[in-house]
């Protein structure tokens, strides 16, 4: 019997989410008192993950699994969870995982918590710990099939580190061309830049900034801080930022350590989104803004006075 972390990997190369998903399998595992085994498609190097408690890897080395595909993945997944008799399934709340963890339940017949944030709260019966409605509340699920996934919310856990060293098992599934029925394409986009999923930091602006042209000081401080940068959805919808940096309820989540909102009025659908960052810091002229009651940190103020000083400030450190 063992738990079981599914590992992700981009381009062979393994992101924190993934050493999160091991420190909390192996905490899991603990817990239960059985074995913890990983699994990875195509990863370069395993041998990093003994560090966060992961003793045996399946590494499954496909080209054919290169891009993500959510019914080869489900399938190879289901055949290394019933090879190993696992009971428990650990993935990370990432996008592919959204796709992946429900088609896997389907194939085990197992249930399926997803947005969970914390070690479960008893073994027998198995209950966890996950957000709702928007990370604005905590329910707490039993799943009481015989095998069980978790879908682990990002920083919701972080990382422990142990004394330990992974051996690599080769595993090759047996898949079937109905697996590949659906042909994913992988699109590099052009920029080096910090995304939001993997941000401990993000630098958000809002309407508030007047227009595109203003985004040179959020652009500077996210690179002082190594972060991402985001906006609010008006930001987006008017093209003054690009779709894929709106965050909120109808965009992108953000769970970063910190998030700084500069010309953001803290709209509900906003703070939607951002619930999850673990420290909020607000900028705003308008001390009657919303978002001042959701934030860690206020600075009631001009952002054109405000963030070109506190970038200096940055760059002191
Ligand atoms: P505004 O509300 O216009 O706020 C601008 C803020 O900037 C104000 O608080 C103002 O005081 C401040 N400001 C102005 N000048 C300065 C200055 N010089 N210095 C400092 N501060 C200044 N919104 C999202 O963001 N994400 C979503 O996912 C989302 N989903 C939605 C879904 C639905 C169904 C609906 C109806 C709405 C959704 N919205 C979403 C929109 C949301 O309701 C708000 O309209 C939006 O978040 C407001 O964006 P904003 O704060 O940038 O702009």
């Amino acid at each position: 019997m063992s738990v079981l972390a599914y590992i992700e990997s981009e381009e062979g190369k393994f992101k924190k989410a993934s050493y999160e998903v091991a420190s909390y399998a192996r905490e899991v595992a603990n817990m239960m008192g059985t074995d913890l085994t990983a699994v990875t498609f195509n990863a370069e190097d395993v041998s990093e993950l003994g560090k966060y408690g992961v003793n045996k890897v399946l590494k499954i080395s496909n080209d054919k699994l290169a891009n993500f595909n959510a019914e080869a993945y489900a399938d190879a997944l289901k055949q290394a969870a019933e090879k190993e008799g696992s009971k428990v399934v650990i993935l990370s709340q990432s996008a592919n995982s959204k796709y992946l963890a429900p088609l896997l339940s389907v194939h085990l017949e197992a249930g399926y918590a997803s947005n969970v944030v914390a070690l479960p709260e008893g073994i027998e019966p198995f209950t966890v710990k996950r957000t709702a409605f928007t990370n604005k509340a905590f329910n707490f699920t039993k799943i009481d099939t015989d095998v069980k996934i978790i879908g682990l919310s990002k920083n919701a856990f972080g990382l422990k580190e142990t004394e330990g060293e992974a051996t690599a098992e080769d595993f090759s599934p047996n898949l079937s061309e109905e697996d590949f029925s659906v042909n994913v394409e992988s699109v590099d986009k052009a920029t080096n830049k910090v995304t939001i999923a993997d941000a401990e930091v993000v630098v958000s602006g809002g309407r508030g900034l007047k227009g595109p042209e203003n985004w040179g000081m959020i652009e500077e401080m996210a690179d002082i801080l190594g972060a991402a940068t985001a906006c609010s959805k008006p930001v987006s919808d008017m093209g003054w930022r690009p779709h894929s940096e709106h965050v909120g309820q109808t965009g992108k989540p953000v769970a970063s350590n910190l998030y700084i909102a500069v010309g953001i009025s803290g709209a509900i659908q906003h703070l939607a989104g951002i619930n999850a960052a673990k420290t909020k810091v607000v900028i705003n002229n308008d001390p009657e803004a919303p978002f001042f009651k959701a934030a860690d940190y206020g600075v009631v103020g001009d952002a054109f006075e405000i963030v070109p000083k506190l970038n200096e400030k940055l760059k002191e450190f």
